[in-house]
């Protein structure tokens, strides 16, 4: 598994104390080589006449915007220093940024970001006081003009011809929705564990820590929970993702979170989930409570943003002795409830299960207490799901997870997933909204170095020839041949949480937020067929379809059908699909 690879950038010290789990977050000739760099610069500019003195960080901050080029971050300081002597003013190296820590927003990101392996060691909440001393740097820079134009040649491949030629695995993400507690970090630690997504030393190493603090079955869990925060309390808080392949798929987990609180965090595992695995906990009064709680709402949220299948872990069956009994009462009530969701019944199926234990996740259960069962462990399951047709031929469109620095010969890279379309090494990209064009120096696909990649993949590329500034998370990659175009209004079915009314509103899309307002109620519509059942409502009533408009701010790139999350004072008031 590779959830704590991470990319080599130099920060403060603090950054560390923050994020560190003991993982080396340097790759040593890298940092051997950025200190070789930074004692030549600092020489050179002791020597020079006049002599200037720079900072480490103001040294180290100008070799990364110049690639190592030691000649060239020696005359940006200079010609720097020079400026500020003449116009006596402080000197603009990098800020101490003060925060009084990331937001539980900022802690999904980044735990998020360093799951898939594609993160800096960057608090989310100091990136943007970072970003503002990039965006001063490379204003700085562009006074100057020295930013050199890079050029990276196209292979000009049929990316759709090689994808076909190259039989990869299909590559799927699904969402772990359910209550808290139903065993949902257990179960996917078990997944990742019994497929070997984890190597031993590691999940030897969490066994110990567990026993220590007598929790020995939290083990599993923490295989997907990260940061000792929550190791202490035991919950998973974050949307964490992890990988595991059997001999067809490669599997994404969007491991997503049961606390209320944390609903935005499923939005962004949701939206980019193609389905969803939903955790009951079977044991006594627990699948009651969790009924009643998140269960519902889970999986509602998911049908509404347009997953088609889930996959039903009826977990903790060790603790109902592998009732049959038990486990079909559960089948019974919960499909019904999912079935009045508008799943189908061809798209729903149900296991018999303990993470704990491991029977029925990659193996068949030997207990004699469930010999009544017939049907397919829960790996089975997740593999009869149909590979997902993602649009290879549509026009390319990729969300921007997240920008960071990759590597000192990455200096600006973008992870996400493609959703349609495809790209190669070389190609010019247009970023939206800010409409600036972005060239593809490299990428990777599942973290290894590929030279194209297609819709369904997720993918970091490294970028060239444009200005960090405009890149933000949400953000849409297109071709320029066929843009995204921004809007400030849509059309929308959803299904509504809360009393919808013409109102402000929170607009979510994977992580881009918007404010903006409902404008107007179009109709309510039936929930099966789609058919109008009355038309302009004065309200929305929670548990109904209806189709609304909604207006925004600000211009943004959305385009149908598009998964979208309403939200209002915190809570989650409807979501649906952009027509
Ligand atoms: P989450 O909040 O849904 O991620 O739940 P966790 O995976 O943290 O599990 C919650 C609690 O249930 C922990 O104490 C687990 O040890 C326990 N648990 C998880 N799976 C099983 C299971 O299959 N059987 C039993 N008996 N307990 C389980």
């Amino acid at each position: 598994m590779s959830r704590h690879r991470v990319k080599a950038v130099s920060y403060d010290d603090d950054d560390y104390d923050e994020y560190d789990d003991g993982y080396d977050s340097q790759d040593p000739e890298e940092k051997e080589f950025l200190e070789e760099c930074t004692r030549e610069v600092l020489s050179q500019l002791a020597a020079g006449t006049p002599s200037v003195s720079a900072t480490r960080d103001e040294v180290q901050e100008a070799l990364w915007h110049y690639y190592n080029d030691v000649e060239k971050s020696v005359n940006y300081l200079k010609s720097k220093k020079t400026k500020e002597a003449g116009k006596m003013k402080p000197a603009a190296g990098k800020a101490k940024v003060t925060t009084t820590g990331p937001s539980p927003d900022d802690v999904v990101l980044n735990a998020q970001s360093s799951a898939k392996g594609f993160k800096s060691k960057q608090p989310a909440s100091k990136t943007q006081g970072d970003k503002k001393d990039q965006a001063g740097l490379a204003s700085d820079m562009g006074n100057l003009s020295v930013i050199e134009k890079v050029n990276v040649k196209s292979k000009n491949l049929d990316v759709i011809s090689e994808y076909k030629k190259s039989k990869r695995k299909n590559a799927m993400n699904f969402v772990v929705i359910g209550h808290v507690d139903a065993g949902k970090s257990t179960l996917m630690g078990r997944l990742l564990a019994d497929l070997k997504a984890v190597d031993q030393r590691t999940l030897e190493k969490y066994r110990r820590e567990a026993e220590k603090i007598g929790k020995g079955s939290f083990a599993l869990a923490w295989v997907l929970d990260q940061g000792s925060e929550e190791r202490a309390r035991g919950v998973t808080i974050d949307v964490a993702a992890s990988k595991f392949e059997t001999e067809n798929t490669v599997f994404t987990i969007l491991d997503s979170p049961g606390h209320r609180d944390f609903v935005p965090n499923m939005i962004a595992g949701a939206s980019q989930a193609d389905f969803a695995v939903l955790v009951i906990d079977s044991s006594i009064g627990n699948y009651e409570s969790g009924l009643k709680g998140q269960t519902k709402e889970h999986a509602l949220l998911v049908r509404s943003m347009g997953l088609q299948r889930v996959v039903v872990a009826v977990n903790k069956m060790d603790t109902v002795q592998w009732n049959k009994d038990r486990f079909e009462e559960i089948e019974q009530q919960v499909s019904a409830f999912l079935i009045t969701a508008g799943f189908q019944t061809k798209n729903i199926s149900f296991v018999p299960c303990s993470g704990i234990s491991g029977d029925n996740i990659t193996r068949r259960s030997e207990d004699p207490n469930v010999s009544w069962y017939t049907g397919g462990t829960l790996v089975e399951e997740l593999e009869a799901t149909e590979a997902y047709s993602h649009a290879l031929e549509k026009p390319l469109r990729m969300t921007i997870g997240d920008v960071f620095r990759g590597s000192i010969q990455h200096p600006l890279s973008i992870s996400g997933r493609i959703d349609a379309g495809c790209l190669q090494i070389g190609d010019q990209v247009y970023t939206m909204p800010s409409g600036e064009t972005a060239t593809i120096r490299s990428l990777e696909v599942d973290e290894e170095p590929s030279e194209w990649a297609v819709a369904g993949q997720n993918v970091v590329l490294h970028l060239a020839n444009i200005d960090p500034i405009h890149l933000r998370s949400g953000d849409v990659v297109c071709h320029a041949s066929a843009p995204i175009t921004n809007i400030s209004s849509f059309t929308c079915k959803v299904l509504a949480f809360d009393h919808l009314l013409p109102s402000m509103v929170d607009i979510h899309r994977g992580r881009l937020h918007v404010p903006g307002r409902i404008s107007r109620l179009v109709a309510t519509l039936d929930k099966g067929s789609g058919n109008v059942v009355k038309k302009k409502p004065k309200i929305v009533p929670p548990g109904v379809v209806a189709r609304i408009v909604v207006e925004m701010d600000h211009a943004v790139p959305l385009e149908a059908p598009t998964r979208i999350v309403l939200r209002a004072g915190g809570d989650t008031i409807a979501a649906g699909l952009l027509e």
